[in-house]
């Protein structure tokens, strides 16, 4: 005997009869637009129409290259119920990436922001025959100038089709795709994973939870890390399961939008990768703003730096630091503390804090080190964090998990170098492609670049290793600052560097740029940085 299947469409379909008066708001580039959760459903409902119509069914994937709006989060469920994939692109990928993906994944229909089509057209541009598949564009929140193919715009696609909660959708089974989406290629070519609609369901359910985000009819959620970065980390599909109102902040959010909406619509969590965070805390030094309703910030993707969290509880926002990837859909621990540790004073409650955290129910957990051994659970000890679980993909899109270092059977090699502390907290040092090898000893870049960034003068600073004769590797840091005298600056970080970790932490040499290079999700871009670095280290 089994259950009935677990499927995304009933979060919509319940939010749709319990919560109609409930409402989504979303920011355009024309003013703020909102409706119900009736209305949403008559409205995914319509599109989903408008899909089958143009021939979308079972096992096809239609991609998007949108920001966070209305029109996404209505193919953010119209799409699965049909048993599609949604293919996310992240529009700011190399156009190299864009074709590479986009013929990879076959899409079959393309829908993009009327701002963002110059991305498509440059894609499409070096090579149409990458886009073969693609048998119709739709165009949304404006006209499209200039793009090689025939484009229609989304409320004509729509037009002659009913708004209707349930236009006929077929039956799922579990195993039936729901979503695509390729990591942003931060340490190598982008990957697909494929989610189908168990993975989804099951990653919603344990977000919705007290151990992962704590989620309910009770929140206003507004999801600033974009729709097209891992379905933003699954926020859109678990506002909906729980009845939460939504927000969603549109294109290019700037602080002072993204505080407007927090103070109009009441919103009490929102999330977004640390940078974000920054510039609000920068924008808020100057202007008053009533943040009342804002319970917690979800930030992830890259670790916070200290006075991120220190700021915020300032405020009286509580910071919930995340870690998670593409692989993992995302959302694979959250850094809640145990009740023991509530007690405790607050510099032992940010250490734990800042950690990764305790990964969530359903999944489970190993370490290993080089020898292949787990590691012992002192802090200290560090290794490769492997992990699986309902929502943790066994293979790579169109790839032989066999032939893949990334799989061990159902367990997934994160890549992502840690310790186990005695109460289970994960903390990742590295990435394993970003370890500093200095004389056969590592050297956490992530650690050294929180301690530079714990100081207001810096902006941004990414740390990489590069060759040294005698020490194998070294490392040099790039810094962002407002600082006329950078040579306090520097003396300030090293004394930093050194309180906290050994002595040949410290970066051999500190370079001054204007910006750190990112990637196409907002990460130091560490390979860029490696080849840009000329010249030699002496000694
Ligand atoms: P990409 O591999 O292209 O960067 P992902 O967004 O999937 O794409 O990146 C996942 C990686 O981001 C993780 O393996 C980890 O290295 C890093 N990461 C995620 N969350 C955190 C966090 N809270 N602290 C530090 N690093 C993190």
């Amino acid at each position: 005997m089994t259950g009935h299947p677990q499927t995304l469409r009933p979060f919509l379909s319940r939010a749709a009869q319990l919560y109609p008066d409930r409402e989504l708001v979303a920011r355009t580039a024309t003013g703020t637009g909102r409706y119900t959760y009736a209305e949403y459903a008559k409205r995914v409902g319509r599109l989903a129409s408008a899909l089958r119509t143009a021939g979308v069914g079972r096992g096809d994937h239609v991609a998007t290259m949108c920001w966070n709006h209305d029109r996404h989060a209505e193919a953010y469920y119209a799409v699965p119920n049909l048993g599609a994939a949604l293919h996310t692109i992240n529009p700011l990928l190399p156009a190299d990436d864009v074709r590479t993906i986009v013929a990879e994944a076959a899409d079959r229909l393309l829908l993009v922001d009327a701002s963002l089509a110059g991305a498509l057209t440059e894609a499409y541009r070096g090579d149409p025959d990458a886009f073969e598949s693609v048998e119709r564009v739709v165009v949304v929140g404006g006209e499209a100038p200039d793009l090689p193919v025939d484009a229609v715009d989304i409320d004509a696609f729509v037009a002659d089709h009913d708004p209707d909660p349930d236009p006929g959708y077929p039956d799922l089974a579990g195993d039936d795709p729901a979503g695509l989406c390729y990591s942003s290629g931060t340490t190598g070519a982008p990957k697909g994973v494929r989610y189908t609609q168990r993975m989804l369901w099951s990653h919603t359910m344990a977000i919705l939870t007290p151990a992962g985000l704590d989620i309910s009819h009770h929140d206003t959620v507004m999801p600033v890390v974009p729709m097209f970065h891992i379905n933003a980390w699954g926020l859109p599909y678990a506002a909906t399961a729980a009845g939460a109102a939504q927000v969603y902040p549109g294109p290019s959010p700037q602080p002072a939008d993204l505080v407007t909406l927090i103070e109009d619509e009441g919103v009490t969590l929102t999330a977004g990768v640390p940078t974000v965070w920054l510039g609000v805390l920068d924008y808020l030094q100057d202007t008053d703003a009533d943040l009342s309703t804002l319970e917690r910030i979800v930030v992830g993707g890259a670790a916070p730096p200290e006075r991120l969290i220190r700021a915020f509880d300032d405020r009286g926002v509580e910071v919930v630091h995340g870690w998670g990837m593409t692989e993992t859909a995302p959302v694979g621990a959250v850094s809640h503390l145990k009740p023991e540790l509530r007690g405790a004073g607050y510099e032992t409650r940010l250490d734990k804090r800042l950690k990764q955290g305790l990964l969530l129910p359903g999944l489970e957990f190993r370490v290993v080190g080089d020898d292949g051994d787990e590691v012992p659970h002192d802090g200290e000890s560090m290794g490769e964090l492997l992990v699986r679980g309902p929502w943790v993909t066994t293979s790579y899109y169109g790839r032989d998990a066999a032939d893949d270092e990334a799989f061990e059977g159902s367990w997934l090699r994160t890549g992502d170098v840690v310790t186990v502390d005695g109460d289970g907290y994960v903390e990742l040092v590295d990435r394993a492609a970003d370890v500093i090898n200095s004389g056969g000893e590592w050297i956490s870049s992530q650690a050294v670049e929180n301690a530079i960034m714990d100081d207001e003068r810096v902006r941004e600073a990414a740390v990489v290793g590069v060759p040294h004769e005698r020490w194998g590797e070294r490392p040099v840091a790039y810094v962002v600052a407002d600082a006329d005298d950078r040579g306090a600056l520097i003396d300030a970080a090293t004394e930093r560097v050194r309180g906290a970790y050994p002595d040949w932490w410290v970066p051999d040499r500190v370079e001054f740029v204007d910006a750190v290079p990112k990637t196409a999700t907002g990460k130091f871009d560490k390979v860029d940085l490696r080849a840009r670095f000329d010249g030699s280290l002496d000694g």
